[in-house]
Parts: structure tokens; sequence; C-alpha cells
């Protein structure tokens, strides 16, 4: 199973610093921006620093050191936003797309962390 990552695309680009973007946190194993295209008053990607398309890609072949770091720096993202439900935060919801069914646009590994408004059921039925 081959993973082809693209380093031309916007996520790659933003890391590198040559497209701006909105920051929210970062550390050596994520950074966090705002979504040029908010769907929530509160509406932040994470995206880890190295190379992953999407999260399979980076469960098969990121570091341990590298899953765990993503997964803390989350936590803090959503601390961050002040959005976390255990600190009398409103809750959020997270979401990672994958490919053609999940409608992945950026094919570099991001979170979306949603919060700022009750955001409704998940998924619609499907029937
Ligand atoms: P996805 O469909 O999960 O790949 O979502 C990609 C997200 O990236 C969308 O919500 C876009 O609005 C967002 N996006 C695209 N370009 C930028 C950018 N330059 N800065 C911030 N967010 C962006």
């Amino acid at each position: 199973m081959g993973y082809d990552y693209d380093d031309q695309n916007i996520f790659a680009k933003i890391l590198r610093g040559e497209i701006p973007n909105d920051t929210v946190y970062e550390d050596d194993f994520a950074l966090a921006f705002r979504d040029i295209q908010p769907q929530a008053p509160d509406h932040v990607l994470v995206i880890p620093k190295g190379p992953y398309v999407n999260q399979d890609h980076f469960a098969a072949e990121a570091t341990d050191a590298e899953i765990v770091g993503f997964t803390r720096a989350i936590g803090k993202v959503c601390a961050a936003m002040g959005v976390t439900p255990g600190a009398g935060g409103m809750g959020y919801r997270m979401i990672a797309n994958a490919g053609e069914a999940g409608v992945q646009e950026v094919p570099h590994l991001h979170v979306h962390i949603l919060s700022g408004r009750m955001l409704g059921r998940m998924v619609k039925r499907f029937d």
C-alpha cells in the first residue's frame, strides 16, 4: 500500500511559510489555524508537521512520538479555543475527511475542530 504525498498541497505551503495563516497553536508536532471558510463560529484546522496524506497514512507511517505529539496538540488546541467540555467549554466536533467518499479537498492530514454553535447530528440518514 503506497501513499503519494504531494508537497505542493496548500497546507504543505502553509507549513513552509509560503502562504499566511491565522495561527491558533503551534508546537514541534502540529500547527493549528483558522479555516478560511468557517462552517461554525469557531472552526480550526489542526495539521501534523510531517508529510502525511490522511489519518490511515499517519497511523501506518508516523513515529510514535509524532502520533502522541499530534494527539496531545489537538487537546491543547481545544483548550486554547475554550471549547473543552471538561473545563466548562461548550464542546466541539472533530472531523477528519479522507479520500473521495470523505470529500477531502486538501491532501495533507487535517482535523477540523468545530464549535461556537449547536452542530446538529453528525450525518443525515442515508436511506
Ligand atoms: P477538507 O474538505 O476536509 O479537505 O477541508 C479542507 C479545508 O481547508 C476546507 O474547510 C477549506 O476551507 C480549508 N482551507 C483551504 N485553504 C485554506 C487556507 N489557505 N487557510 C485555511 N483554510 C483553508
